[in-house]
């Protein structure tokens, strides 16, 4: 290792885009740096007519020239990999054996072949230089005048005569991460899915869209749809078909393998159902009647709602919230890709108003290289306060991560959370150790189940460690105290990519004279201070603060102003 890798830990990777001039390989490197850039990776294009400018204007293209070139393009890569840079080179490179040497060379290594027909590159001929080579003013032209050997096991192979330009990024994407070579901190599946369009794209999908058959989303469904376009649920790019369904709920792994633990569904009505048959693509509409995505449609099915709700939410009581939802819609699914071209993030809290892309970035720009998650859907009292200092204690930084989405009816809404946790980071927190910021998502109230989709969902938003308490996402009395962390034990470490952090109840205790838990105090409960949620409720109802020691004043003010506002 150089001085350079053990300071990032990261070893950077090569992406060679080899293929005849006009192919489509500068296209291809510049939208996958953009997406690579995106998730906070440090990315170089080699891009072959400059480096040639720069580094060869000594070399014609003559074999041996060509050769040499390609050896100091391999050269400036590797100096570039060892800082833990992702380099990507499109180079025509039309020798095998130029590319082998790549290979061996640079080690972290992945060949992706742009093929596309002569005829076609001929007829694109964007830089002029067919017409020249083929009236014989250039010489030595790959492909007319001089040969190109194309590889026989590139680790990917895009036809951007028939692909798109999407299809074929996604492609090199898929095969980077499935070697392994995105950097830790990689969101779930290694990329950090983005499937929204803008500008002349959107525009023609818009068109697009107004011709196609229609799906009306319903609320959970519209959501869905912003977390997965946004990245929060990478690797997902759409709604599950049946293989990815029924393998997560029977294994919580979706088909490729990679840990998934609840279903993202796009339910149908039987009429819309029928009105699909047969079509490639539909438009999905919002509330309002509005088309805002295309869904490259690959599979209706039928769901088993009892099923899905006793192995999603380990009961098929319709008392259960999440159960409740789900009996609600319908049992048709529909499943595919999809593309958003309108803006329907729901923005209520502008301030705090961060995406998986934004949070790595911001955890980047501040050195964090290790950040804790912290799901909540209610106020932050001292118990809670407690948890997450002491696992500020051993991470860079805290996300303050609450959940502002839809929530079951005597949940505290979510303004008067957001006012609460201002107040306590402003009067009790290290400004610059913590972050806090929404996440727009709905709560399914599947306790374990839900604690691991929690935590992956951190992993994207670039958290290294996520807090797992008592009773996740429960409700009621459907889950053990503990089941959210045993569910954890299922999966090696490497499979979820986020390390957990398990804590207790925890409560002040008198006798110790701090905040404590079973773990680290010897006393027996008479010494501790606990209230019960209700007892609580009563006391900011009558405009009672509850002690200090259970919550700072600060928080409770907000709490007590909100109660008297409710009743009023
Ligand atoms: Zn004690």
């Amino acid at each position: 290792m150089t001085p350079t890798q053990a300071k990032t830990g990261n070893r950077g990777v090569t992406i060679w885009l080899t293929g005849l001039s006009g192919s489509g390989k500068t296209t291809i490197a510049t939208a996958l740096a953009e997406r690579l850039t995106r998730q906070g990776m440090a990315v170089e294009i080699l891009d072959g007519d400059e480096v040639r400018r720069n580094l060869s204007a000594d070399l014609g293209f003559s074999a041996e020239d060509r050769e040499k070139h390609n050896k100091r393009v391999i050269y400036v890569s590797k100096l570039l990999m060892q800082s833990g840079i992702t380099v990507i080179v499109p180079l025509i490179s039309p020798y095998r054996a130029v590319r082998e040497f790549a290979r061996k060379e640079l080690g972290r290594f992945v060949e992706v072949y742009v093929e596309c027909p002569l005829e076609e590159c001929i007829r694109r001929d964007v830089k002029g230089l067919y017409a020249k080579a083929l009236r014989g003013e250039i010489q030595k032209f790959t492909g007319v005048s001089d040969p190109y050997e194309a590889p026989d096991h590139p680790e990917v192979l895009v036809r951007t005569d028939k692909q798109s330009l999407d299809e074929c990024v996604e492609r090199v994407l898929d095969a980077v991460s499935e070697k392994g070579y995105l950097a830790s901190g990689s969101p779930h599946g290694g990329v950090l899915v983005d499937r929204r369009v803008s500008g002349d794209d959107a525009r023609a999908l818009r068109e697009e869209a107004s011709r196609l058959p229609g799906v009306a989303l319903d609320a959970f469904g519209l959501n869905d749809l912003y977390m997965i376009s946004s990245g929060a649920f990478s690797p997902l790019r759409g709604f599950m078909d049946r293989n990815d369904y029924d393998s997560v709920l029977e294994n919580m792994r979706l088909s490729s393998g990679l840990v998934w633990s609840l279903p993202v569904t796009l339910p149908v009505t039987a009429e819309e159902s029928k009105r699909l048959g047969g079509a490639a693509r539909v438009a999905l509409r919002d509330a309002g009647g509005r088309p805002v995505a295309v869904l490259d449609l690959n599979d209706i099915f039928q769901v088993d709602r009892k099923k899905e709700a006793r192995l999603a939410f380990g009961t098929e009581e319709e008392a259960h919230p999440g159960v409740a939802a789900l009996y609600k819609r319908p049992d048709a699914r529909i499943a595919g890709r999809v593309s958003v071209f309108e803006d329907i993030a729901p923005r209520e809290f502008a301030d705090e108003w961060h995406e998986p892309r934004d949070t790595r970035a911001i955890f980047q720009k501040r050195g964090w290289k290790t950040v804790v998650g912290f799901q909540t859907r209610n106020p932050v009292h001292r118990a809670h306060e407690y948890i997450q200092k002491c696992a500020l204690e051993i991470c860079d930084g805290l996300l303050l991560h609450p959940l502002v989405g839809e929530t079951k009816a005597g949940d505290i809404p979510a303004d008067l959370r957001m006012r609460s946790y201002r107040a306590i980071l402003q009067g009790y927190y290290p400004r610059d150790r913590v972050l806090l910021s929404v996440l727009p998502a709905y709560m399914r109230y599947a306790g374990p189940r839900e604690a691991i989709f929690h935590a992956l969902v951190r992993k994207n938003y670039g958290c290294t460690h996520f807090i797992v308490g008592r009773d996740h996402a429960g409700v009621g009395s459907y889950y053990g105290t503990y089941d959210a962390q045993h569910i954890f034990q299922r999966f090696a470490p490497a499979d979820l990519g986020i390390t957990p952090l398990f804590f207790e109840n925890s409560f002040y205790c008198r006798e110790c004279g701090n905040m404590a838990s079973s773990k680290t105090c010897p006393h027996d409960a008479s010494r501790h201070l606990t209230l019960s949620g209700t007892k609580v409720r009563e006391m900011l109802e009558k405009g009672e603060l509850p002690p200090a020691e259970f919550s700072r004043p600060e928080v409770a003010r907000v709490l007590t102003d909100g109660a008297k506002a409710a009743t009023r």
